[in-house]
């Protein structure tokens, strides 16, 4: 009685382990694919903490440590 129960508690820890996993695998996806965030007009390199990162009108992701660091984030 009692293996059978701690049996169904480990397979319900898997279960949760195996959803979670899927979850995080989508998340991470895209976002974080990227260091930096070029901002092509001014040539300011902003890191992915800073507000303007994927935020300014035009610009590029890289993981390249080019152009002028900003002065907010420092690049
Ligand atoms: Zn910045």
């Amino acid at each position: 009685m009692l293996k059978q129960k701690s049996n169904r508690r480990i397979l319900l820890i898997l279960t949760i382990l195996v959803v979670m996993s899927f979850i995080n695998t989508g998340c991470t996806q895209g976002e974080t694919e990227y260091k930096y965030w070029i901002n092509s007009d001014s040539d300011v390199r902003h890191n992915s903490s800073c507000q303007y990162y994927g935020n300014t009108e035009h610009g590029y992701y890289t993981n390249e440590k080019v152009g002028t660091p900003c002065g907010i984030c420092g690049g």
